[in-house]
């Protein structure tokens, strides 16, 4: 074991895996040591994974939200008599060829008068 390699690279993460790769193309016989899992903290914990785990949330993080005027609570809460309308983005054409039909929009009117009191909207904007 002594005399059997060139080279002992510590560690197999992108520095040691590159290293031993590189030292045994020149032609030297190479130990690698690695104590938890080759690849290191890029491949197992590090890059990788955030990557993924980012590529997973982005619907979640990429979501929208604009308000204006009074909202549900803020109507009933001052005595006004409201008609709540719910439009889901999946009932606009544009948003369905968009492949972007998570989301909706909610209006708040004044029952008596019919007027607008509130608009709210919740969705992933267009990228
Ligand atoms: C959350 C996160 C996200 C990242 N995202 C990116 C990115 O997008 N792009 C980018 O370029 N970099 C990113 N990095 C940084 C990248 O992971 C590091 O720069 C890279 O892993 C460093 O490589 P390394 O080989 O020096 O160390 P490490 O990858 O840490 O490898 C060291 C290895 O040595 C082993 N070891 C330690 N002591 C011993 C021992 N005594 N005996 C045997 N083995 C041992 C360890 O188990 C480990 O496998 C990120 C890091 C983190 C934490």
């Amino acid at each position: 074991m002594q005399d059997s390699h060139d080279v002992a690279v510590i560690g197999g993460g992108p520095a040691g895996y590159v290293a031993a790769i590189r030292a045994a193309q020149q032609g030297a016989r190479v130990l690698l040591v690695e104590k938890e899992k080759l690849g290191g903290t890029c491949v197992n914990w590090g890059c990788v994974l955030t990557k993924v785990f980012l590529a997973d949330v982005k619907p979640f993080y990429e979501i929208e939200r604009s308000s204006l005027g009074l909202n549900e609570k803020e109507a009933r809460d001052g005595g006004l008599d409201i008609h709540i309308g719910r439009f889901p983005f999946q009932c606009s054409a544009k948003a369905v060829a968009m492949r972007k039909p998570e989301g909706f929009v909610k209006l708040i009117a004044d029952k008596r008068t019919g007027r607008l009191l509130g608009a709210h909207i919740i969705g992933i904007p267009p990228s």
